[in-house]
């Protein structure tokens, strides 16, 4: 066995810190998606998937949602709100705090190193650090402190690290299933090099088809949308990207367009209707690489040598002018000297944690103001592949199916693996499904990808 300082670190902490107790007793589980009460329907020239695997965070209870996401009306720098600490004992930290990059792994990173350096500001040495959370954002905070020789704990909800970085290794599949975060783009380009340094393979998902019930289509250009925002910032108030286009003299509905829009919500979380112009999320980049392996080692690296509590869910924060107390859904209450919040904006807008006093208005009402949008994903392997098409992304125009967007990991990895990802009210919607339900909604997606008899 490696011994890291981590494995050091929990052996002396065992029995002298209640902490580590906590982890033992059970806490809410994430609800199982709803139980299969038939077999799937079979699809027309569609073999039956070998394996399968899905995920429901719309439901997760220790998320509530994918991404966070501006909607129309709210203004971008309402993010800076809410990471605005609360005098000097409440930090926060998670992508939805990170006005350049929310929604993203680099995003989480970013914010977990700035409330990091917020709260070792005002901090003497040795003081006593709680954080809430073992996603990338509560571990890159964490880690930033135990360096800085602050006294770090980490409370994680579930029974994992990562949080919504979530790959999972199985006999039944060839490569990890990611059913949380696992793309990059050039902008990721520190992230990347820090995958290489620990020898995460990256694979290049390149070339995309636009594909129609009819075969391949024309692809869909985006200059069309880019144009609307750019006109939609120049009006005097914010109105929705669908607004936008509309005012722009473009169709929504039109099918083109709305395959790019549901392309939109894969990354976004939100539908065009519910998206501010004034404050867009960025287009789906052009090229696009993804994690070959398990993403756990980036995350287990950063809490490396940090005391880590898992299934402990935090359920009220109290604070005052000499310190916190942080009570765990056991009923346990632990003394510290400050803290860092990196839960999802999710779970602060259900209230699961509650502030004692109450967060200040400013923070609350960036709480309330910020959408935190949707996206699923459902991953099928296949003993033989039934399609020829050798893109790595297909994007579905014209057809009224439940997934428009799916990664064919077959040219870059040789595995019959392809990736639906749904995003907005169709994830939600998708995520309402029952096992048997969604693959079949999955499999009639996929049915324009069908050969041809
Ligand atoms: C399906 C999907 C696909 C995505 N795809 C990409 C992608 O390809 N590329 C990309 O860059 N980003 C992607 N993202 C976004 C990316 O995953 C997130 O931005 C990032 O992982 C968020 O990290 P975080 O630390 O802010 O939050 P989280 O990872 O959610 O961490 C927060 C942690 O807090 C824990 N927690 C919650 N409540 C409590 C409590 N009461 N007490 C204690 N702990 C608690 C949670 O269990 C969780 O572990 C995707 C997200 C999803 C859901």
């Amino acid at each position: 066995m490696r011994i890291t300082r981590r494995t050091l670190l929990l052996g002396a902490g065992a029995g002298a810190v209640s902490v580590l107790l906590a982890s033992c007793t059970p806490d809410p589980k994430p609800s199982p998606s709803p139980t299969p009460t038939r077999e799937p329907q079979p699809q027309p020239g569609i073999p039956e998937p070998a394996a399968r695997l899905r995920s429901t965070w719309a439901t997760d209870p220790f998320a509530y949602g994918a991404v966070s996401f501006v909607p129309v009306g709210v203004l971008a720098e309402t993010r800076t709100q809410l990471a605005r600490p609360v005098g000097d004992r409440l930090f926060f930290a998670g992508e939805a705090t990170d006005p350049d990059d929310p929604g993203t792994m680099r995003g989480a990173i970013r914010s977990g190193a700035r409330a990091a350096d917020e709260l070792a500001d005002p901090a003497e040495p040795g003081e006593r650090v709680a954080v809430v959370g073992a996603g990338l954002a509560g571990a890159t905070a964490a880690a930033r402190l135990a360096d800085a020789g602050l006294e770090v704990t980490v409370f994680e909800a579930r029974d994992r690290i990562g949080g919504r970085v979530h790959s999972i290794t199985d006999d039944a599949w060839p490569m990890p299933v990611q059913l949380g975060a696992w793309l990059f783009s050039e902008p990721d380009a520190d992230l990347l090099s820090r995958l290489e340094g620990q020898e995460i393979g990256v694979i290049d998902l390149a070339g995309d088809q636009w594909h129609g019930p009819e075969g391949e289509v024309e692809p869909v250009d985006d200059q069309p949308l880019a144009d609307a925002i750019a006109a939609a910032q120049a009006g005097p108030v914010d109105i929705s990207l669908a607004d936008a286009l509309v005012e722009a003299g473009s169709d929504p509905a039109d099918p083109s367009l709305a395959a790019l829009l549901a392309l939109l919500s894969t990354t976004a979380g939100a539908d065009a209707a519910e998206l501010s112009s004034w404050f867009p999320p960025p287009l789906p980049p052009a090229a696009v690489q993804g994690a070959r392996d398990s993403l756990l080692p980036l995350v287990e690296d950063a809490l490396d040598g940090v005391r880590v509590s898992l299934s402990t869910a935090v359920s009220r924060i109290a604070h005052d002018e000499s310190g916190v107390s942080i009570r765990l859904g056991t009923g346990e209450a632990l003394s510290f000297d400050r803290v860092v919040v990196s839960v999802p904006l999710g779970v602060l807008q259900e209230q699961d944690i509650e502030f004692d006093p109450p967060l200040p208005f400013v923070n609350r009402s960036a709480i309330t103001g910020l959408g935190m949008g949707d996206i699923e994903t459902m991953w099928l392997r296949f003993d033989e592949p039934f399609w020829e098409s050798e893109a790595a992304v297909w994007h579905t125009v014209g057809a009224d199916v439940g997934i428009r967007t799916w990664i064919n990991l077959r040219p870059a990895t040789g595995e019959n693996i392809l990736v639906g990802v749904v995003g907005g009210e169709a994830a939600a919607d998708f995520a309402a499904l029952d096992d048997t339900a969604a693959l079949e909604a999955a499999l009639q997606s996929l049915a324009v990808y069908a050969p041809a008899d």
